[in-house]
């Protein structure tokens, strides 16, 4: 409030100083005097007139500038809302492959991870949905633990994750997979108090070059997964595409 008084203050001010030089340069040109008289009224127009007038244009523009905020974080929340998945707070499905094409863009080699919780299916039987979304939370926390700063990380699905490694090499790749695996299977997650159950998840990996598409990719990592599933499940498959794709 008192910002607006004292911006509106500065406006008469400035308009009192212009006045009055205008009407001192008129009157000095026309020979007429400058009397004490005229002063005064130069002075009490512009107190009577622009200092209303400039408290309301700068309350106006208070409002205006707070509208504009809310708006912009109403916006922020709501594009929040709609690439994020609120559980985790990781990427959703769709865009996180939206952000994988521009990320592509710039990078062309890399991996994609794709995770998936194992035998989630009984968690929630045994325990309930509930608790099984605890269980998820505690997954992705782990996978954000276990990648690095600049990759990428989806919630693609109920208990599916996928993480791009920009120019990551097959090695680093399966570094990363099998930290993210051990860090998974660390977790103490405690369903019922003093009840501990192990969690885990498999994991398959492609490796990204400039010729293959999301879509590719994601097929390449999916068959990969389904062996790490096949060969027992806490693992991370990562066959080099001849021996998987066909
Ligand atoms: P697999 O090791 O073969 O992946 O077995 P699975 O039980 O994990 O796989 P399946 O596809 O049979 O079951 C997936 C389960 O994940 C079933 C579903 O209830 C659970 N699920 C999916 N989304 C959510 C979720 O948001 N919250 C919870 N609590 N459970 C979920
Ligand atoms: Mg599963
Ligand atoms: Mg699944």
């Amino acid at each position: 409030m008192w910002k607006i008084v004292f911006n509106a203050a500065l406006l008469t001010l400035g308009v009192i100083l212009v006045g009055q030089l205008i009407s001192l340069s008129v009157r000095w040109l026309y020979d007429e005097p400058f009397t004490g008289f005229v002063m005064l009224m130069n002075s009490v127009l512009p107190l009577c007139t622009a200092f209303p007038a400039g408290l309301y244009i700068f309350w106006q523009n208070d409002r205006l500038r707070g509208a504009l905020t809310a708006l912009e974080e109403a916006h922020r929340r709501l594009e929040q809302r709609a690439t994020h998945d609120q559980m985790t707070g990781f990427l959703n499905r769709e865009a996180f492959f939206e952000r994988l094409k521009t990320v592509r863009r710039k990078t062309d080699s890399g991996a994609l991870l794709l995770i998936d919780a194992d035998h989630f299916k009984s968690v929630n039987d045994t325990y309930g949905h509930q608790t099984g979304d605890r269980a998820l939370k505690l997954i992705a926390d782990a996978i954000q633990h276990a990648v690095r700063a600049q990759d990428m990380t989806g919630r693609i699905g109920g208990e599916e994750f996928c993480a791009f490694l920009p120019a990551a090499t097959r090695d680093e790749a399966i570094l990363i997979a099998e930290r993210l695996r051990a860090a998974v299977e660390r977790i103490l997650f405690e369903p019922r108090p003093g009840e501990r159950r192990l969690l885990s998840v498999s994991l398959g990996i492609a490796m990204a070059d400039g010729e293959r598409t999301a879509s590719q990719l994601m097929r390449e990592a999916d068959l990969c997964l389904y062996e790490a599933k096949r060969r027992g499940r806490n693992r991370v498959v990562s066959a080099r595409p001849k021996k998987l794709v066909a």
